[in-house]
């Protein structure tokens, strides 16, 4: 099929300029397959015959950045927009399963092709031209696979991270992998202890925010647990509760699913009863329980993140809602309990969380909980709505009131708390004339007047 890509005026020029000088050009990989898929790319990588150098001097006069030259890539600014040209080369030996030890310009995109990861990035297109696709990445494209491009095994033995990679996309596209594709990423898995944590993690969460990472994530297992281990023993860890007819592995999976598409939601849920297998006690009904597995996963999980280099605040936040994923407020004084728990500012999220838990749940109870849900949810949005005090500082006294009283040291902090839990739980209003009256009456028996 011929295809007409529309592309932007700046790339046209570009085309043209290197054109003129003799260079062929094209774009290539994300972008060609992203326009073949309908969706619009989000950036435009462009690949020449032309030298890094012979690429500088035909853009003498534009802005140009020359950081990635080694690798042949010279960042172009055409009408101020960047772009990457990267002169075609091929790839030397991989003696460390992550790097090339070098690389070579060549004059033809074939070879340059032949290179990249799977078949559906594996195109480049110019409107001269039209489609190059060597590998056959439309009909793959077609036939929603993700094959490698050439020998599968060597391929991930050059570079274990498309392994990941190709999971990232069979996730993101919703597409399958193929046979021998599959079975080769199962047998260099274990290579991807190799790849930096960072890389993995990158990958990871796009994968966790695909349309298709239901699917991946149960078929694949395997190889997520080569980078977290801790995921072993939810896989086929039966449950033995009317609540779940999904082993733990499984309701992970189907809650990931359930998620919004936040990266940091997803992972969250990928690690939120990680510790259920270790928690596990079966009552004299032979019912299922896993007391304490919010506080063990939150602990499990900052080990996973802090291995990770998932930055501080995703950790902390993390942790808080894995601990708090599973609390079930009983009336509004344990919400405001949780809310300052969790952090109002986090309270939206852990309401996210709760709700792709349950929806993972069996479903005969599905429907409970979520409306078990939406009322802690009402009751949040009302406190909020009626400024409830929940914080010393939302206290209707503060220390200056209480030094007036005659309290003085350490002690003005001890009933500024009492006071606090006092308006919390709806033993006092939160009112300047009421906690001075029960400040002094409580605290400062001189005074007392009964
Ligand atoms: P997206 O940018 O949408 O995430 P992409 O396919 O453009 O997807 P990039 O990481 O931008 O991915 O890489 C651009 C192209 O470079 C890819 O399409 C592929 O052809 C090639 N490529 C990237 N990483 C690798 C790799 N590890 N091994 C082989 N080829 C790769
Ligand atoms: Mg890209």
């Amino acid at each position: 099929m011929k295809y007409d890509i529309n592309l932007p005026q700046e790339v046209n020029n570009i085309f043209s300029k290197l054109n003129k000088n003799g260079f062929d050009s094209h774009i290539v990989g994300g972008c060609v397959r992203d326009a073949l898929l309908g969706l619009v790319p989000h950036d435009y990588d462009i690949c020449t015959s032309a030298s890094p150098d012979e690429v500088l001097k035909c853009f003498e006069n534009n802005k140009t950045l020359t950081t990635g030259m080694k690798h042949g890539t010279i960042t172009v600014f055409e009408n101020d927009v960047p772009y990457e040209i990267t002169s075609y080369r091929t790839e030397g030996l991989y003696s460390d399963n992550r790097h090339p030890d070098n690389v070579l310009f060549v004059r033809s995109i074939e070879e340059d092709l032949a290179r990249r990861d799977f078949t559906i990035n594996a195109m480049a297109y110019n409107p001269k031209e039209g489609l190059f696709d060597p590998f056959g990445g439309e009909n793959d494209l077609k036939n929603k696979i993700i094959r490698c491009v050439g020998q599968p095994t060597q391929r991930f033995s050059e570079d274990a991270l498309r392994i990941m990679r190709g999971l990232r996309f069979a996730s993101v596209l919703g597409f399958e992998i193929d046979n021998l594709t599959d079975c080769a990423m199962r047998k260099c898995k274990n290579l991807l202890k190799k790849i930096s944590s960072e890389r993995i993690r990158t990958e990871l969460l796009k994968l966790l925010c695909g349309k298709g990472c239901g699917n991946v994530l149960l078929r694949y297992s395997d190889i997520l647990a080569v980078f977290i281990p801790e995921i072993s023993p939810c896989i086929g860890f039966d449950q033995h509760n009317p609540h779940h007819c999904f082993d733990v592995w499984e309701h992970i999976v189907r809650s990931v699913q359930a998620a919004p598409q936040q990266p940091l939601v997803r992972f969250i849920m990928l690690l939120h009863d990680i510790e259920k297998p270790a928690c596990f006690r079966m009552d004299d009904n032979g019912i299922g329980h896993f007391k304490g597995h919010g506080e063990l996963g939150a602990a499990t999980a900052r080990n996973i993140m802090e291995r990770m280099h998932f930055d501080k605040k995703s950790i902390c936040t993390a942790e808080t809602m894995i601990r708090l994923h599973d609390e079930r407020p009983k009336d509004k004084i344990a919400v405001r309990r949780l809310i300052i728990n969790a952090g109002i500012e986090n309270f939206t999220l852990l309401l996210g969380i709760k709700r792709a838990d349950a929806m993972a749940k069996h479903p005969n109870i599905q429907n409970s909980q979520l409306v078990f849900i939406k009322k802690i949810e009402d009751c949040f949005y009302e406190i909020m709505r009626d400024k409830e005090c929940l914080y010393l500082n939302d206290l209707a006294v503060n220390g200056k009131d209480l030094i007036k009283l005659g309290f003085a040291g350490k002690k003005i902090g001890l009933v500024l708390n009492w006071l606090l839990d006092c308006v919390i739980n709806e033993k006092l209003p939160n009112e300047k004339a009421a906690l001075m009256q029960a400040a002094s009456l409580h605290f400062n028996p001189d005074k007392k007047t009964s």
